[in-house]
């Protein structure tokens, strides 16, 4: 048999971060045994979803190298993959269990259900459908809608017994049918709802394995109840570790970013992404030798080769954006400089000059947590005059006059080299902190704020190099001359 496994998500909003934690897991498992992997967009809610959102979707995960095998896009065998262009299939199901009486018509009013809702509320009691239409007779029922009068459909729940699966991770799932709601498959305006769609195409699709993340779960015991009405093998269940804010709390735009636009767009690569999401609920046997950090990094293809839901963990980590930067900084760090050159790309003003920006690559490489850094890193470089508080070149325990001399002295030993290379440029400056009794610290961030306004950039004699001579004298002799305003 060949597995099938698929990303169903909504495209309403941005592309959220949990259609690519599900969708790494579903992938991997699928390139793990051999099969396919389905990209399925479930746009019945058609208030709710655009095509935009559906263009981000397929962007980022394309941008993160989750590829699939069929989708509405790249087509398939089994499509179309867009459930709004499939709503005949689900009419025809609806009406094969309304045939068979697995579901039936409901004609109650949005008042009435709401007024029984309320009424539950105050009696604490869970809020459920109250079966008052589960007893109509057929055709009156038929006659009913056939009158133009708005009916939805629901799905028949045994009044008794229990439903049960077994999920892949959490093993045995048991619920008692007595507590599970005569749900709606089809609205009264004729579009199916999650549940009808989901198990109809899921079906359809030869779908063997359904990933999908933990809030489903109360989901799936209605849709196990729906193969067996329809007559069809379920496929298997697993149900992924929720992805959580720092305080535990489901992952929430308002505690976390969650738009995968937005990692992309501040620079975070999507190697490191996708291992940082991988993480939320795996860990991989550590390579020969590996400790610490470095068991946690790790490739893709090593999920593909190792995955196991047996062995997904529930109480899985936070969503720590300081762990991901950790790991992006290590990924950032690997490249090659040509390579983190061409990622830079798109984050780099247009019209910078090529020459100056493969001179500043090896000098920012190690202190890049994310892409998006590269301009504030940076910036120093390409401006003619560079704003900084002047009080900055003075170091704790100096007087301004001191290190105004000391600055001078600095100059004249710069102007004195044949050759200023890092060496002889850091050679220089040991020397002169030597004689004038000072921490070489402090001589260094001096020189750092008048060549680069900053208190904190890359190496700096590698700075002062990659500048060149026509810079950094200017810089030095203006530095000298903020003295004044001190
Ligand atoms: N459309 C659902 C979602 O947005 C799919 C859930 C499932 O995988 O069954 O997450």
């Amino acid at each position: 048999m060949t597995v099938r496994l698929r990303i169903a998500p909504s495209p309403t909003g941005d592309p959220h971060v949990g259609t690519a934690y599900i969708a790494l897991f579903n992938l991997a498992f699928a390139r793990k045994q051999g099969g396919k992997f389905i990209l399925r967009i479930e746009d019945t809610d058609r208030v709710r979803s655009s095509p935009e959102s559906e263009r981000m979707i397929f962007e980022s995960l394309r941008w993160l190298g989750l590829l699939w095998d069929e989708g509405p896009d790249v087509g398939g065998p089994l499509g179309p993959y867009r459930q709004s262009e499939r709503r005949d299939l689900y009419a025809r199901h609806a009406a094969e269990l309304l045939a068979s009486g697995a579901a039936y018509r409901c004609f109650c009013s949005a008042e009435r259900l709401d007024t029984m809702r309320k009424a539950q509320e105050a009696a604490k009691l869970q809020s459920r459908y109250d079966g008052k239409c589960r007893t109509l007779a057929r055709a009156e029922a038929e006659a009913r809608v056939a009158a133009g009068e708005p009916a939805v459909i629901r799905l028949r729940i045994p009044e008794e017994g229990v439903t049960s699966f077994v999920d892949m991770i959490r093993g045995e799932i048991r619920i008692e049918n007595r507590t599970i709601d005569d749900q709606v498959l089809m609205k009264t305006d004729g579009f199916p709802t999650y549940h009808l769609a989901n198990v109809v195409d899921d079906h359809l699709m030869g779908i063997t394995h359904v990933v999908r993340a933990e809030e489903w779960i109360t989901s799936t015991p209605k849709h196990v109840l729906l193969y067996a009405a329809f007559g069809w093998k379920a496929p298997e269940f697993a149900h992924m570790p929720l992805l959580r804010n720092s305080d535990r709390t489901k992952i929430s735009k308002r505690k976390n970013p969650t738009s995968l636009k937005w990692y992309e767009a501040q620079g975070y690569l999507p190697e490191a992404m996708l291992n940082f999401l991988a993480l939320q609920g795996f860990s991989v046997a550590p390579s020969e030798g590996a400790k610490g950090f470095a068991t946690e990094v790790f490739p893709f293809s090593r999920v593909v080769e190792t995955i196991d839901f047996a062995r997904i963990c529930t109480t899985g980590p936070v969503f720590d954006l300081i762990k991901l930067g950790e790991l992006n900084a290590h990924y950032l760090r690997a490249l090659a400089p040509e390579e983190l050159e061409r990622r830079l790309a798109p984050f780099v003003k247009p019209g910078t000059d090529p020459a100056a920006m493969h001179a500043l690559v090896p000098l920012v490489k190690d202190r890049l947590k994310r892409l998006g850094e590269w301009e504030e890193l940076t910036d120093f470089f390409f401006q003619e005059s560079l704003e900084y508080d002047a009080k900055l070149l003075v170091p704790k325990k100096v007087e301004p006059a001191a290190a105004r001399d000391g600055l001078g002295r600095f100059v004249a030993a710069y102007r004195a080299l044949p050759a200023p290379t890092a060496e002889a440029l850091d050679q220089a400056g040991r020397a002169l902190a030597q004689e004038l009794g000072w921490k070489v610290g402090d001589l260094f961030m001096i020189l750092r704020v008048a060549v680069t306004g900053k208190t904190a950039t890359p190496p700096l004699c590698e700075t002062m190099v990659a500048l060149g001579r026509d810079r950094v004298l200017p810089r030095l002799e203006a530095a000298l001359a903020r003295f004044a305003t001190l």
